[in-house]
């Protein structure tokens, strides 16, 4: 490691390129996808455009766009957290410069499509950005679109579903400019070779996380199908590894009840929508019954 990285990481491109069947110039690489997040608003953001984001979502997109200079403007997701065309025809009327799309969408799990997903980069003239984070536990990817859409990019990550967040490793996929805009703000040598070799590695072990995956979505079920047998509670349909649920209780009350019995769970105490309801991740078998059994309790207690 007295040696800098090969600066094109080459060989991680290569493995990312065959695994979504496109070419290696259609791929950049990030410290994480947060990254490539920040490096696209450094491309295409700045002072006096635009960034558009469809709350409620991850937080990361207007933290970035504020921090290149971009004005940020907020279009409603619809009553199921999904995208409709009310929604695409508010966001065209902005006319953003960028815009950020989490497909599925944390925190909600919601998927969109690459239906809808093309629909939206057909109605905006900016560049439309999917967050693919969870796509690995959902039905679909938006990557199959690309060649139809220049204004279309898509970032994923490895610290989801290859469970490799210490890493920090994402990257981006799209047309061959906007992989060369992305570049020319980044560092040379930015990406490590300690991180570029084990993902390098586990990209190639797909058969490996294909059974974990697998085995994440059976329980998936098994975790919705057990919060809707109780009674008060909702959950909201997903294709992540996270199942957001509604309540009668107030969602704070619930998360510190189920912390005393070592439950950790996510509430969304500065989102008015969610003050009823608490996010999941998905766990083992034994983590997910203690999740029910705990909650279980906690509710009867109310
Ligand atoms: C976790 C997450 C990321 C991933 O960030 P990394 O920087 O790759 O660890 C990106 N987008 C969303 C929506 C996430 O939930």
């Amino acid at each position: 490691m007295n040696r800098y990285p090969d600066p094109s990481g080459s060989e991680l491109k290569s493995a990312i390129a065959e695994l979504h069947g496109v070419g290696v110039e259609n791929v950049a690489l990030g410290n994480g996808s947060n990254e490539i997040i920040r490096h696209l608003t450094l491309a295409y953001g700045g002072e006096g455009r635009a960034a558009l984001m469809f709350p409620p979502s991850y937080q990361v997109y207007s933290v970035a766009a504020k921090v290149a200079g971009c004005d940020i403007i907020e279009v409603l997701r619809d009553e199921t957290f999904s995208i409709g065309p009310a929604e695409i025809d508010r966001a065209k009327a902005h006319e953003p410069d960028i815009a950020f799309v989490c497909d599925p969408n944390n925190p909600t799990g919601t998927a969109l499509g690459s239906i809808v997903v093309g629909q939206i980069a057909d109605q905006l003239e900016g560049l439309v950005v999917v967050d693919e984070a969870y796509a690995e536990f959902s039905e679909g990817s938006s990557v199959g679109i690309l060649s139809e859409h220049s204004n279309l990019a898509i970032v994923r990550t490895l610290s989801k579903a290859y469970g490799l967040a210490g890493l920090r490793v994402g990257y981006l996929i799209s047309s061959t400019e906007i992989v060369r805009a992305v570049e020319s703000v980044q560092l040379p040598y930015h990406l490590n070779m300690v991180s570029m070799a084990a993902s390098t590695a586990a990209l190639k072990s797909q058969s490996e996380y294909a059974e974990i995956i697998g085995n994440l979505i059976d329980e998936r079920s098994r975790v919705i199908e057990s919060l809707d047998k109780i009674s008060g509670i909702s959950t909201i349909p997903t294709q992540s590894n996270f199942v957001m649920f509604r309540m009668n209780q107030d969602a704070g009350d619930v998360y510190r009840e189920l912390l005393k019995h070592e439950v950790l769970v996510r509430p969304y105490p500065d989102e008015p929508l969610f003050s009823k309801c608490l996010r999941v991740t998905v766990g083992t078998p034994p983590e997910n019954k203690a999740f029910i059994g705990a909650l279980e309790k906690v509710l009867a207690a109310f």
